[in-house]
């Protein structure tokens, strides 16, 4: 094994540990997914977060078929999905988390756009969420949505199930996960009162100043 992926094995087993611990997610939801030069790292299927084992994650080719280790995730679609559509993703964090999850099932959600501009590093790191409808959790037509709308953005929200995210890094992604979870959080508390947001010029001024990269 070459030191990148016994790094990249380590880095999965962190972060899963981080989210669960500060309630990003819970029990054995959520999976994680890093790029290899020759295929992808994944959590397995029916792991917890907080109980990774570097030895035990789903190592896969290039074409997303298990090589060693556990069977990878029941939504390994939507990862290599991601991956296919976004070739400059480095990792993918998808979470059940609790503020998210609510936030997808409020009425009036612009599905190009769900989330209103509240802060700068939502901007930043976030951007424009894309909201897709529900399909059960591992079903092929929730696979090929997340490849659709990947093809636009690295950032999207299932409803009734919650965010997947791509980034440069798995450190990145997983900011982008947490990002969304506190600005989700936001709109619940203080959504629909009207409530000042940044300028369409502020917001274009961050979008010039920080573009996405994965
Ligand atoms: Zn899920």
């Amino acid at each position: 094994m070459s030191s990148s992926e016994a790094t990249a094995r380590a880095g999965l087993c962190r972060v899963g540990a981080s989210l669960h611990a500060r309630g990003y997610t819970h029990g054995a939801t959520g999976n994680l997914s890093v790029r290899l030069e020759d295929g992808f790292l994944m959590t397995p299927t029916g792991a917890r977060l907080d109980e990774l084992r570097p030895e035990r994650l789903s190592r896969l080719d290039v074409q997303g078929r298990l090589e060693s280790g556990e069977p990878p995730t029941k939504e390994a679609g939507l990862h290599l999905a991601m991956y296919r559509s976004r070739p400059r993703a480095q990792a993918v964090v998808h979470l059940h988390g609790t503020d998210s999850v609510a936030l997808s099932l409020l009425p009036d959600l612009d599905p190009a756009d769900a989330l209103p501009p509240y802060t700068a590093y939502y901007v930043m790191r976030v951007g424009r969420l894309k909201l897709l409808p529900y399909f059960p959790p591992g079903d092929a037509a929730l696979a090929l949505a997340v490849g659709e709308a990947a093809q636009h953005t690295h950032a999207m929200l299932l409803a009734h199930h919650g965010p997947v995210l791509a980034g440069r890094s798995l450190d990145a992604a997983a900011d982008a996960a947490e990002e969304l979870e506190q600005t989700a959080r936001i709109h619940l508390r203080v959504g629909g009162r009207g409530c000042r947001c940044l300028s369409s010029t502020e917001r274009a001024e961050l979008e010039r100043r920080f573009p996405h990269e994965a």
